[in-house]
């Protein structure tokens, strides 16, 4: 089976796409990357049946999740996963001291004094 797109800007441009597989579900998202996960486990968790696709076979790009900040712990908490996640190896960042070559401090905040369970980038 194939399908037949074109494009709206220029010529119709014809392209065919092989479809491996067809199945039927109650939803299903695109993007396996934050967004995409925590809602498929939040509808997940309701009893609704979720397919989540991802291009990416893996991790292995650009990641862009380096640090999470104490609010999206905060949210992770909320989900019941921030246990889980500390398990994993990890660096806790508590402030920041950024320089000038003079070495004139242009930017210092910490995080200790936050009102959260997680101060701590
Ligand atoms: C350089 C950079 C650094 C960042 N650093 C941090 C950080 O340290 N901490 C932090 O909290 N946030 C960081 N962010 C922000 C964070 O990356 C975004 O807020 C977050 O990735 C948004 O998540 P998302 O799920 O909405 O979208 P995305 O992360 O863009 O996820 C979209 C997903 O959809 C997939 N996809 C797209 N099209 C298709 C398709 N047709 N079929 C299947 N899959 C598809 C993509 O492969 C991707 O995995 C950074 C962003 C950038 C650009």
């Amino acid at each position: 089976m194939s399908i037949h797109s074109s494009s709206p800007q220029t010529e119709p441009v014809s392209q065919t796409h092989e479809i491996a597989d067809v199945q039927e579900v109650d939803c299903c998202i695109i993007g396996g990357d934050p967004a995409g996960a925590v809602l498929s486990l939040l509808l997940a968790r309701q009893g609704i049946a979720v397919t989540l696709l991802e291009a990416h076979r893996d991790f292995d790009r650009d990641f862009r999740g380096d640090t999470l900040q104490p609010s999206a712990m905060e949210i992770m908490e909320e989900m019941g996963l921030a246990d889980r996640l500390l398990e994993l190896p990890h660096t806790k960042l508590r402030s920041i001291t950024v320089r000038a070559s003079d070495g004139s401090i242009i930017f210092s905040p910490t995080f200790t004094h936050l009102k959260t369970h997680f101060p701590s980038c």
